[in-house]
């Protein structure tokens, strides 16, 4: 479990760090792009890191959850106490459409047979729609998480050309540990119960001892990822936030 395993030694979270990566985040939000830059969160195990520096420096920076309609209830909950605790303004939580859904999920059983297509549907397209009005946007990927993220750079473009900021891409396990005891930070209520990483409901399980943070994620495909960060004009499996 890579929050309690740290791979990176003992080293703490530095001031430098810290204040580097909450420069980053104004430079973004307040002068960048003012106005045009929106945060996507899980609200998930670790996700309460960056919205606290994000609520630091403006409040009401959109935040975007894609609200897939199969979510814990525990988030949904988590989501409600983090923004009140934050006091986060402008949470806007992103859903399918009744037509897509009825289209192509009438059920709600797609997650079973075609994970990939219900990852584009419920949250693939609607993300898209939501952040159509933005030039940048903000995401807590860290670099640590998997191979596939080991090559994150801070600032990346998507393939809609606009500008994908990742302020915690160099953070360590120790860092975002840290971070959660010097400002007292609430964890999210599944993490005490086994999981470290945590998705849609039917798409997340428990994650034994010794097992990577996200093992519990699709267990038993080769999904790793959600599939909302896209390269080259398409959404593409492989990046999920
Ligand atoms: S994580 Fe699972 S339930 Fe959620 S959108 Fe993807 S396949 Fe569907």
């Amino acid at each position: 479990m890579l929050l309690e395993g740290d791979l990176y030694g003992d080293a703490r979270l530095t001031p430098e760090r810290e204040g580097k990566t909450l420069a980053f985040l104004a430079e973004s939000i307040l002068r960048d792009y003012p106005g045009r830059v929106a945060m996507v969160s899980s609200f998930g195990a670790e996700s309460i890191v960056l919205l606290d520096m994000v609520a630091r420096i403006n409040p009401n920076t959109p935040i975007l959850l894609n609200e897939t309609g199969m979510l814990f209830a525990e988030t949904l909950n988590y989501q409600r106490e983090v923004s009140a605790l934050l006091g986060l303004t402008n949470v806007q939580l992103v859903r399918p459409t009744r037509q897509r859904l009825a289209e192509e999920d009438p059920n709600g059983l797609l997650h079973r047979n075609d994970s990939d297509a219900c990852c584009n549907l419920r949250k693939s397209e609607p993300l898209r729609r939501a952040l159509a009005p933005f030039d940048a946007w903000i995401t807590g990927r860290k670099k640590f998480q998997n191979d596939k993220r080991a090559e994150m750079q801070p600032v990346e473009q998507d393939g809609a050309g606009r500008v994908k900021l990742n302020p915690l891409a160099d953070w360590t396990p120790s860092d975002i540990r840290d971070y959660f005891d010097r400002y007292d930070l609430p964890r999210h209520p599944l993490v005490s119960q086994g999981y470290p990483s945590i998705g849609c409901a039917p798409c997340t399980s428990l994650v034994l001892a010794g097992e990577d943070a996200r093992a519990g994620r699709w267990r038993g495909t080769e999904k790793t990822e959600c599939g909302i960060h896209y390269v080259e004009g398409q959404f593409i499996a492989g990046a999920g936030i």
